[in-house]
């Protein structure tokens, strides 16, 4: 089969538009063929005929979610003090200069941000 009409004959199945965000944040839609800027809507690309498809178009779009606040509650010993890492379960021991330092998985080490009752 001739490439060309091979390509064309691809180009008959419809194909998830694609959102791109550019650098000033203003987003468009594009074909995912030849990239070219398309309409909301277009079933086929105005630029090369690649039929289209909006069925997923949400998954392309970036979400910003933001931060929330998860809270554990955990057992410590009860000579425990905030910053204590030694004592605190949720330390870990690794190497620093040849020493060996009980490391903050929350990256807390030092500014312990954990609240004991
Ligand atoms: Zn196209």
């Amino acid at each position: 089969m001739h490439e060309d009409l091979r390509a064309e004959l691809i180009k008959q199945f419809s194909a998830e538009v694609m959102e791109v965000t550019e650098q000033t944040g203003k987003k468009y839609y594009a074909c995912p063929t030849c990239k070219r800027a398309i309409s909301r809507g277009d079933t086929k690309c105005p630029g090369c005929n690649q039929a289209l498809s909006w069925v997923n178009i949400r998954q392309h779009e970036e979400r910003h979610v933001g931060t929330k606040t998860a809270m554990l509650t955990f057992e410590v010993p009860g000579d425990f003090v905030k910053g204590n890492c030694r004592k605190c379960p949720l330390s870990y021991i690794t190497r620093s200069n040849s020493e060996n330092i009980y490391e903050c998985p929350l990256k807390m080490r030092g500014s312990c941000g954990l609240t004991v009752s």
